[in-house]
């Protein structure tokens, strides 16, 4: 076996992101050996923790979103992860003794390591229409598990047409009097079976082919100005002491820019093994390019993304197999 020196400081791999991916990737990086470290944001959460209910996990009927994701930890922690909090604003190459790695920089302390995971998922986009940040916390959520329990018995609006909306609109039934789907076009992007529960849910009605032009208000929401994007100058407005927004996401990728490959979406590019552009870089979850982002396939891929992690180490260190 080749005499490489890798200095005792360096990790196998460092995981960005606490998510189903990063922790999926961190549980099979502990169970397999490696030097792995987990850093998970210490301003962002995972979507994971704020989703009210999980039905599609396959052998877990039925569990909270924060519920799961909490398991995953403490199986993950229970085979030796070790997980920081902090926030990571670099990924740079480094000479680590005889081989070539990482050095991954969070909250200012330096890490260096083999391999790096990006997990770091994705976050909540904005309407970007006035009234929205001036009433954040007033009345415009992107949480309905957070903040649902405010509205008992009052009027509110989902904004948006995606699994999200739809399945967040249907937690929303449990405490508001009404809840108003506002969606740009005639028809939801949301999975059937949630099409269908929303339609029969006698609480949820439909603004279609409407996009929010103003957040009413003074101090707090009093409803939302539409436009009908199929009638030219018609607009109208309709009470919500709530509005929520779920209108898709914006991959938390900023700070791997010009390291990996991104899509014109910010969405990093791999192969079907996880891979990035940069030798050494894996990622996995929803800040990749896929179709299906579930907490099935995250996980899916950060096992993957482990598996390979450990794979190019190995060869680095002359240990292959
Ligand atoms: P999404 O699937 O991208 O849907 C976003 C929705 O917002 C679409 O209906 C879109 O309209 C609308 N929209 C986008 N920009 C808008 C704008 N500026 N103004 C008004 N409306 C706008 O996002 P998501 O629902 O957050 O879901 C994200 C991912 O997580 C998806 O892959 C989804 O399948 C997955 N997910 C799955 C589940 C589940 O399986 N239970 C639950 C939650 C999320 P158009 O339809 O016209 O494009």
């Amino acid at each position: 076996m080749a005499d490489i020196k890798i200095p005792e400081n360096v990790q196998d791999v460092i995981i960005i992101g606490g998510g189903p991916a990063g922790l999926t990737a961190g549980l099979y990086a502990a169970r397999a050996d490696q030097k792995a470290l987990l850093i998970e944001g210490n301003t962002t959460v995972s979507q994971i923790t704020i989703t009210d209910m999980i039905e599609n996990y396959p052998g877990i009927p039925e569990i909270s979103g924060f519920e799961l994701h909490d398991r995953f930890r403490k199986q993950a922690v229970g085979f030796g992860l070790d997980i920081k909090s902090a926030q990571v604003q670099s990924v740079e190459k480094a000479v680590l003794g005889d081989v070539e790695g990482w050095k991954v920089t969070a909250d200012g302390t330096e890490y260096l390591t083999l391999t790096v995971i990006v997990a770091t998922g994705a976050e909540w986009r904005a309407l970007g229409v006035p009234g929205e940040q001036e009433f954040l916390g007033k009345g415009i959520s992107y949480c309905a598990t957070c903040d649902g329990p405010f509205y008992r018995n009052r009027r509110v609006a989902v904004v948006g047409g995606g699994d999200t909306a739809v399945q967040e609109a249907l937690f929303l039934t449990k405490f508001a009097e009404k809840v108003t789907i506002i969606h740009r076009r005639d028809r939801l992007r949301a999975a059937g079976i949630l099409q269908k529960r929303a339609i029969a849910n006698e609480k949820i009605d439909f603004a279609w082919n409407s996009t929010v032009e103003t957040i009413l208000g003074s101090e707090f929401v009093t409803g939302v100005k539409l436009k009908n994007v199929t009638q030219p100058n018609e607009y109208h407005e309709i009470d919500a002491e709530g509005v929520f927004i779920f209108i898709g996401l914006n991959p938390i990728t900023d700070f791997i820019k010009g390291v990996v490959n991104l899509d014109e979406g910010g969405y990093i590019i791999v192969d079907r093994d996880m891979k990035t552009s940069a030798g050494g870089i894996f990622a996995c979850g929803d800040c990749i390019v896929k179709t299906l982002r579930q907490v099935i396939t995250a996980c899916g891929d950060g096992a993957t993304a482990a598996h390979e992690a450990e794979l190019y180490a190995d060869e680095l260190k002359g240990q292959a197999y």
